[in-house]
């Protein structure tokens, strides 16, 4: 058997990216953007009864979750797409409508995994750097070519924190040819407050190439069972079902989803207490002289640059890991109170050591 279709695509080595490492247990984890708590109390009673069925296999349609899910967010059964996290379904995605050759526009720094994803599909990773933090709607419009199958637009973005606007999207979703997929990521959308960025589920109207991606893992407490959902028209939800590996969408992400949806108001305490700690987190750093941009994510992003590194190694002395990107920033999740003031008291630490040493301070 001749192996040169699987080299024409991604190595092994390509498509493992190179961010993942098993987390120490014993540091204070603000490294993943995970929630800080728990999945919600009546959403365990739910996984442990769910137990005692794993002899069987889960509804691989998942017909109850996609009617709750759509009378949630009042759309169509049909248009809603299931996968083994939202990562599970980006992926779903560049298999869906890309081929070899197919280009795939997405916002850079952003979300490590889109190049690898893209990749795995067989399409050319086409990044368009940030401005101001943020996606550069008009270079990523300008990026698009005839080859183009799929724009990502991270919102807000991963991980530096702020979001584009209602109607900067809107009149970049309205210039984007319609033959070009748009997928809107917003694994963070619960923890949005500036009331300037749109709820993308009110763009898809009228918007037939536009899809919706967002994920119990983040606000939800759900990470480790890999339940994410996106919402389009059908006949991207139709395309991106016959790429789904069958029964990937596990009994307990199911449960657990189905449980979650009806604990909106558990969750939105935890959610209310982790942006009052973004904000919290976001003004001490401030003060302590570092450059943090405002951020709409259960995380925050200091500007660093060539000094990443050297942070993140004096804060795991600390007790605390963080996400380094090498001669970038530092990318810390916001945790619980107790998490939070570990790293306050360790970042104010290290900015004294940096004063006290006449170093070259990132903010200056
Ligand atoms: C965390 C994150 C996801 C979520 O991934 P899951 O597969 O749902 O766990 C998706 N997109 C972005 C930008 C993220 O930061």
């Amino acid at each position: 058997m001749s192996m040169s279709g699987l080299r024409s695509r991604a190595t092994l080595h390509d498509v493992v990216p190179a961010f993942v490492r098993t987390p120490d247990p014993s540091l204070i984890q603000l490294a993943a953007n995970e929630a800080a708590y728990g999945p919600l109390p009546s959403v365990v009673e739910v996984l442990a009864r769910e137990i005692e069925h794993v002899n069987r296999y889960p509804d691989d349609g998942a017909v109850e979750l996609r009617h709750t899910i759509a009378d949630w967010l009042g759309v169509e059964c049909a248009e809603v797409a299931l996968g083994a996290g939202s990562l599970g379904l980006l992926e779903q995605v560049m298999l869906a409508l890309c081929d070899q050759g197919s280009e795939v526009v997405y916002p850079w720094r952003s979300f490590d995994v889109y190049p690898q994803l893209i990749r795995v599909a067989g399409a050319t990773p086409r990044p368009v750097p940030l401005r101001e933090e943020r996606n550069d709607l008009d270079a990523m419009l300008a990026s698009i070519n005839e080859r183009t199958r799929v724009v990502i637009v991270c919102n807000p973005n991963n991980p530096t924190g702020p979001g584009v606007g209602r109607l900067e999207l809107a009149s970049f979703l309205d210039r984007v040819p319609d033959t070009v997929a748009v997928l809107l990521d917003e694994a963070y959308f619960e923890y949005v407050r500036d009331p300037d960025m749109p709820d993308g589920l009110t763009l898809l109207r009228d918007r037939p190439n536009v899809a919706v991606l967002r994920t119990f893992s983040k606000a939800y407490g759900l990470a480790a069972l890999r339940m994410g959902y996106l919402v389009a028209r059908q006949p991207i939800v139709e395309a991106v079902d016959k790429t789904h590996v069958t029964y990937s969408v596990s009994r307990f992400a199911q449960a657990a989803a189905l449980a979650s949806i009806s604990a909106q108001d558990e969750l939105r305490e935890r959610v209310e207490a982790t942006v009052r700690e973004r904000n919290r987190v976001r003004d001490a750093l401030l003060s302590q002289g570092w450059e943090v941009p405002p951020s709409e994510g259960n995380f925050v992003w200091l500007r660093l640059g060539a000094a990443s590194g050297g942070f993140g190694k004096d804060l795991e002395r600390f007790g605390v890991a963080v996400k380094v990107v090498p001669d970038e920033g530092v990318r810390v999740t916001i945790g619980t109170r107790e998490e939070n003031d570990v790293l306050l008291e360790a970042a104010g630490a290290v900015r004294e050591d940096l004063v006290s040493a006449g170093g070259h301070l990132p903010a200056d």
